[in-house]
């Protein structure tokens, strides 16, 4: 029997009427004839409280443990809907990742999926199992340590478990009806697109769009997974949602395809750090240590020898960096002669393949962004997307403008 993979995120699963909604829909798809992968996600909320338990209990916790607490919420979710579809008659049993098991690297709270075995799922189903519910965004080391795959990792199970059991389809059922030009919760101007490029929605991803974890984009472009974001919400029909696809597969070809934002970043400066070989690395290797995920990098021109060096990272991991930077001093590799961290920036993004062949398209950004009097901190350009940092409190104006100033709500 042809496999799909049924994807619910943390809303669509939010309570037990909301359970007893999601089984419906895997009923239908069951009806049809499927052999149904369905990749839970924990309760909303859950996750965040467990990430909140964690940060007041170790404020620089051993990520093993964190691992260990945050995975939790999935094996609740994954359990009560076998439960609610065997209630149905519906053949249905739950896993937990170590029970596939979803071998991964030990890069925890943010691990990568290594290898998923099919057999033992392959097996159920050849004993007349319809459904294999699958806890998301968990699996095991080659330590036998339980892992995590980073925040919204649920995605990334469901498409590598679409790729592993050649699915025909992976649907990701979420709280919007698809992937729109930006956050349709910034604007309500936001248009859903019926379709959407593997490497404009990448880039999305990658900047902040949290519709779908960039990792689960990278997959299924990759493995070449029919990959479409929907509503639990609605009723079912095939050409719900939108489908990410190839870009030949796309009619319209704008400069700008959307807008991303990324609320919660950090600025932090080393004010006067000595301008020599090597100095870059004597930075940003003991921050890659730490576990601190650098984006933006902007050095100054030096002055006697001296420079600051400017890096934006989450802000959740600003103890995390400053601890590391002290050590780094501490112990002589790095000296500077100030740390100042800005804790109140957010990151806007546009993104479009078009911009290879429009120019002019970040000169039309910057002069939005003055026209609404948003200076800008730190920019930073690809060849499909630029990107600026600025204050938290212009974010949303500046996602609004841009939307309007690139058209984005016209097709
Ligand atoms: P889930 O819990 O189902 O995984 P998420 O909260 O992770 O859901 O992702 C869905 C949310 O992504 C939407 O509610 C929306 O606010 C946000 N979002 C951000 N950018 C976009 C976009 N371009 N299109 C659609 N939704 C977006
Ligand atoms: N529950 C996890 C999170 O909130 C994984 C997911 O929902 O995709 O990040
Ligand atoms: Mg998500």
């Amino acid at each position: 029997m042809p496999t799909l993979v049924m994807k619910f995120g943390g809303t669509s699963v939010a309570n037990l009427d909301r359970i007893a909604r999601a089984a419906k829909r895997v009923a239908y798809e069951v009806a049809k004839g499927y052999d149904v992968i369905v990749i839970v996600s924990a309760m909303s909320g859950k996750t965040n409280e467990m990430v909140g338990w964690v940060n007041e209990t170790s404020p620089l916790y051993d990520a093993r443990e964190y691992d260990a607490v945050v995975s939790s919420g999935e094996n609740v979710t994954a359990g009560l809907m076998a439960l609610r579809l065997q209630e149905m008659d519906i053949p249905a049993r739950s896993w937990q990742g170590w029970q596939v098991p979803v071998k991964t690297t030990s890069a925890h709270s943010s691990a990568r999926i290594k290898e998923i075995p099919t057999d033992n799922i392959s097996a159920k189903f050849g004993e007349g199992m319809r459904v294999a519910i699958v806890a998301g965004f968990q699996g095991v080391s080659s330590e036998g340590r339980i892992t995590t795959l980073g925040r919204g990792g649920s995605d990334t199970t469901a498409v590598a478990f679409a790729a592993a059991f050649g699915a025909e389809r992976c649907d990701i059922y979420t709280d919007v009806d698809g992937i729109y030009t930006t956050d349709p919760r910034i604007t309500s101007k936001a248009r859903k697109l019926d379709k959407i490029s593997f490497e404009e929605m990448l880039e999305l991803a990658s900047l902040g769009a949290k519709v779908l974890q960039t990792r689960s984009v990278e997959l299924a472009m990759r493995f070449k997974v029919k990959l479409r974001v929907l509503s639990s919400f609605e009723e079912p029909s095939d050409t719900a949602g939108t489908l990410v696809c190839d870009e030949e597969e796309i009619m319209e070809s704008k400069a700008v395809a959307g807008v991303a934002y990324s609320r919660d970043e950090a600025k932090m400066t080393l004010i006067s750090v000595a301008d020599r070989p090597g100095i870059a690395a004597a930075i940003f290797g003991p921050l890659a240590e730490a576990g601190v995920n650098v984006d933006m990098i902007v050095q100054n021109i030096s002055e006697d020898g001296r420079t600051d060096m400017t890096f934006s990272c989450p802000v959740d991991q600003v103890l995390r960096a400053q601890s590391a930077l002290q050590a780094a001093a501490a112990n002589d590799s790095i000296n500077y002669h100030e740390l100042v961290t800005d804790e109140g920036v957010a990151k806007v993004s546009i993104v479009g393949i078009g911009m290879r062949s429009h120019a002019g398209v970040a000169a039309k950004m910057f002069a939005t962004l003055r026209d609404e009097g948003v200076n800008i901190k730190v920019i930073t350009t690809s060849e499909i997307k630029v990107s600026v940092l600025i204050d938290r409190k212009y974010m949303e104006l500046a996602v609004q403008a841009l939307h309007d100033a690139f058209d984005l709500d016209k097709t």
